[in-house]
């Protein structure tokens, strides 16, 4: 049987784009793969599928599930930390069996950012900020949004002197120490007490 020769040099694990899977003897490419120069090649992230009797293989998106006590659409406590133009780094919060914070990291599109006009996130929010997102994706890497009015900026702090930042009217922060206000995409939940510890799953 020299096809089963063969096939425990096959790949098996996961792939990505541009591995080597076979030669183009053993099989021919279908959706996820292609052929190139005599071989065949995955075009995804994925796990290989082997038809053996019409001899095509075929890569299977592969998604990295979240773990499961995230809840998908359920909204979570984070902390920026970091900010590009079309996206910001949240470390999302759930808590273990012994009730421990447990972070995550996720990201939140400025797309999702619940501010139409937005064309950058540096326009939501800004580091070291905490929000209340909502879970938008269950594999990795994780989403978050903060379209909806609880969900957004809920505690700021000045970034010219540090001193907290209150509400002052739609979409800007006034920090009463300094003076300077700063635009943000204000949760109506903003500096309510006690939703640190209400908003951890
Ligand atoms: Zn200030």
């Amino acid at each position: 049987m020299p096809r089963a020769k063969k096939k425990k040099s096959l790949a098996k694990g996961l792939l990505l784009p541009g591995f080597y899977i076979s030669t183009i003897e053993e099989f021919s490419a279908k959706s996820g793969a292609y052929e190139d120069g005599g071989g065949v090649y995955s075009s995804k992230v994925g796990l290989p599928e082997y038809d053996g009797m019409e001899h095509y293989v075929s890569v299977k998106p592969f998604k990295v599930s979240a773990p499961e006590r995230l809840i998908l659409g359920a909204s979570y406590v984070g902390l920026v930390s970091d900010v590009h133009k079309n996206f910001a780094q949240v470390t999302i919060f759930s808590k273990d069996q012994l009730g421990r914070p447990v972070p995550f990291s996720a990201l939140l599109h400025v797309s999702r950012g619940g501010v139409r006009r937005a064309r950058a996130a540096t326009e939501l929010v800004k580091p070291g900020d905490a929000v209340v997102v909502k879970l938008i994706t269950n594999w990795v890497p994780l989403q978050v949004s903060m379209e909806g009015p609880e969900l957004g900026v809920v505690r700021a702090s000045c970034s010219k002197c540090g001193a907290p930042l209150t509400w002052d009217h739609d979409g800007v922060l006034k920090c009463h120490a300094c003076g300077h206000r700063e635009i943000r995409k204000v949760s109506v939940d903003y500096g309510r007490k006690n939703l640190h510890s209400a908003l951890i799953n």
